[in-house]
């Protein structure tokens, strides 16, 4: 055998490895010992291993993983939080279909619904988090929304009652449940039929990986998403599965811990001079907090303050020279950060009543009294300066 053959023929069989961690397998091609086998490949498109795009073992242990955290019979893994939402649209609709979507949806969905799902064919409706859904449904909608709370403007939705009323009209209902992460909501028991996950965020939880999750209760529903998925040609690396299982390890302490600190400074940041409301509906004064303690088992380490508007020229003073926070999009890794928003282009679509700038502050792992200190300071700078500028 020449050198270029035997280079081509080292043998990686059955090295015995105990290890704790998943292996991390990296491999388009599968082989096969028998033309019969090869030709059978297809078989193991769902369970098994046909091609590195369709199945390898991290991503088997994955998806085993995230359908026990969800609850679900199965779950599949998408290269981020925007494919799974895209995946689950493009698998539950088609064109002359209709779809309601909430005004306080992730902004990139409700940006996708009319890019690529309104060309398609298909009728979208933006609806108010609060609306009664029972009266907007017709005839063609096929799919309801649901992201509970709201991106930034962190609005509660009555998840069962939004189910039960698509239900009757024959209609699916998907839900973005990324905010909780399924420790602190079950969407399938809710009786959602589409759970889905940014794993970008606390599941993954380092600010490294970009994955999301489908969570499906039945068989059938994760065949239509697998074949379509497979359409799409989306795939996921091992090595980011890999990442992704190891986040999910610590996962309930990290939340615990996050969530824990966002509640206190929440609680300290509410009625604080330069502070307008703060919206967190673990806040029991938040309109939101009926809903969230009846369906919700924690809460995520995100939430949003509304600062005075007489001081909102001061906003980059305040932001820009915090020492701990970062301006940042994103969230759910270990370190906290602010992100600005203006919430009147954001919901262009129904009314956002306040005029103060917006500010979402995602908690991470550092100390409380750090993180409070920090803000602390930057409310100060953020009326302070205003002070200076009104001499
Ligand atoms: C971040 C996020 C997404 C998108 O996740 P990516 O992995 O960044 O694509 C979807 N929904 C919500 C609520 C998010 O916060």
């Amino acid at each position: 055998m020449k050198r270029d053959t035997k280079l081509l023929h080292v043998d990686a069989s059955d090295l015995p490895f105990p290890a704790l961690t998943v292996p991390v397998h990296r491999g388009s091609t599968i082989v096969f010992d028998t033309v019969n086998e090869f030709l059978d490949r297809h078989r193991a498109f769902y369970d098994g291993y046909a091609y590195g795009l369709y199945g390898h073992p991290a991503l088997r242990a994955l998806e085993k993983a995230i359908a026990t955290l969800e609850g679900a019979e199965k779950a599949l893994i998408t290269p981020s939080g925007m494919a799974a939402i895209t995946l689950v649209n493009l698998t539950a609709l088609q064109a002359g279909d209709g779809v309601l979507i909430p005004t306080s949806a992730y902004g990139p969905a409700r940006q996708a619904a009319d890019a690529l799902l309104a060309p398609l064919g298909i009728d979208v409706t933006f609806y108010p988090p609060d609306a009664d859904v029972s009266t907007l449904i017709s005839y063609r909608t096929r799919l309801v929304w649901v992201e509970a709370p709201g991106s930034f403007g962190m609005e509660m939705q009555d998840v069962p009652a939004i189910v039960a009323a698509a239900h009757a009209r024959g209609a699916e209902v998907a839900a973005d449940a990324t905010w909780a992460s399924p420790l602190g909501f079950q969407a399938l028991s809710h009786g959602v039929d589409y759970a889905v996950q940014a794993l970008s965020k606390y599941v993954s939880g380092h600010s490294d990986v970009l994955m999301g999750s489908v969570a499906v209760a039945d068989q059938s529903r994760f065949r239509r998403l697998k074949d379509r998925m497979k359409a799409l040609g989306y795939g996921v690396s091992p090595d980011d599965c890999y990442l992704t299982l190891r986040g999910l390890g610590t996962l309930s302490v990290r939340m615990d811990r996050q969530s824990a600190t966002a509640l206190e400074l929440a609680r300290w940041l509410d009625g604080r001079d330069g502070v307008t409301r703060v919206l967190h509906p673990a806040l029991v004064n938040d309109p939101g907090h009926p809903i969230w303690l009846r369906d919700f088992a924690g809460a995520g380490s995100v939430f949003s303050v509304l600062l005075d508007p007489r001081y909102s020229n001061n906003l980059a003073a305040f932001l820009e020279q915090l020492s701990i926070f970062r301006i940042g999009a994103s969230w759910g890794g270990l370190h906290s950060l602010v992100a600005p928003a203006d919430m009147r282009a954001m919901r262009s679509s129904s009314n956002w009543a306040d005029t103060g700038p917006l500010v979402r502050i995602s908690i991470g792992l550092e100390a409380a009294e750090d993180l409070r200190d920090d803000l602390e300071l930057g409310l100060e700078r953020y009326m302070r300066q205003f002070e200076n500028a009104a001499q």
